[in-house]
C-alpha cells in the first residue's frame, strides 16, 4: 500500500505566552491508501485540532503534513469537487448514497428543518459523493442514535472495503472505533498506543479497544 498521508512531528499551540495550550505535542503517524484508521482519545485530547490541521482548517505550529508526498500548505490536495460527471450520474449518485444512509426522506428539506443526526448523515453523504482522496470524519456518530450509527459505520466499511476509500475518523467512542482496521490512541496531544484489527472480529477488536481505554484512564472510561 502506498503512503497517502504523512504526519511528521507536528505540534499545535493555542493562545499566547501567558496562557498557552499545547493541543498537539509531537505527533507522527502515516496512513496508507485504502486504510480505515480511527484516532481515539478523550475530550480535549487534541482529536479535532489534529483533524482540522489535516483538512487545512487550522495550521500547525511546527512540523509537516504531507498528502501524497506534498506539503498540504503548498498544495491543498483535499479540495472537493464533482468533476467529469453529468447531471444524471450525479443525481443517481445522490439518490443511491441517500438510500444507503437512510436519508432519502430529507433530500428536499432545508438544513434548518433537519435534526442534528440528519445533518450528520448529510455531511457523510457529501464526503461519499465527492470522492475525496481522504475522508476525514470528526465524531461521525456523535449526534446519532445506535441504529443510525450502525448504518453510518456500515457505509464507512462499504466505502473502505468495496470502493477502497481511505478514511481517518476521530472518536471518543469505542464502539465507533471498533469499525476501523487500526486504532491510534491519543492522550494529552500525544500518541499513547496503537492497535491493529488484523483477523480479529469486530467484537474481539472492540474488547481490545476497551482494554486500552482502561489503561488510558481519564474520562474516556465514562463512555464505557
Ligand atoms: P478533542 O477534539 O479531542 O476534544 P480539541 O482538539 O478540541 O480536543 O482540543 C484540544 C485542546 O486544545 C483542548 O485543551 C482545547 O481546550 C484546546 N483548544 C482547542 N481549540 C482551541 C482554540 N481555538 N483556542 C484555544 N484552545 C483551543
Ligand atoms: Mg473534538
Amino acid at each position: 500500500m502506498s503512503n497517502l498521508l504523512k504526519i511528521d512531528n507536528i505540534e499545535k499551540y493555542y493562545g499566547s505566552r501567558s496562557g498557552l495550550t499545547k493541543a498537539i505535542n509531537n505527533i507522527s503517524f502515516e496512513v496508507s491508501k485504502g486504510e480505515f484508521v480511527a484516532i481515539m482519545g478523550s475530550s480535549g485530547s487534541g482529536k479535532t485540532t489534529l483533524l482540522n490541521c489535516i483538512s487545512t482548517i487550522d495550521r500547525v505550529t511546527s512540523g509537516h503534513i504531507y498528502m501524497n508526498g506534498v506539503d498540504i500548505y503548498e498544495n491543498i490536495a483535499l479540495s472537493l469537487s464533482i468533476q467529469d460527471k453529468g447531471y444524471q450520474e450525479i443525481d443517481k449518485l445522490i439518490k443511491d448514497t441517500a438510500k444507503k444512509l437512510g436519508i432519502t426522506h430529507i433530500l428536499n428539506k432545508y438544513p434548518y428543518q433537519m435534526s442534528g443526526g440528519e445533518k450528520q448523515r448529510v455531511a457523510s453523504a457529501r464526503a461519499i459523493i465527492t470522492e475525496p482522496k481522504l475522508i476525514l470524519a470528526d465524531e461521525p456518530t456523535g449526534a446519532l442514535d445506535s441504529k443510525s450509527s450502525k448504518m453510518l459505520l456500515d457505509s464507512f466499511n462499504y466505502l473502505n472495503d468495496e470502493l477502497k476509500a481511505t478514511i481517518l475518523m476521530v472518536t471518543h467512542d469505542a464502539f465507533t472505533a471498533s469499525y476501523a482496521k487500526r486504532v491510534i490512541f491519543i492522550k494529552d496531544g500525544e500518541i499513547f498506543n496503537e492497535i491493529i484489527r488484523g483477523e480479529k472480529t469486530r467484537k474481539e477488536f472492540f474488547d481490545e479497544i476497551i482494554n486500552v481505554v482502561t489503561l488510558l484512564g481519564g474520562d474516556l472510561n465514562d463512555a464505557l
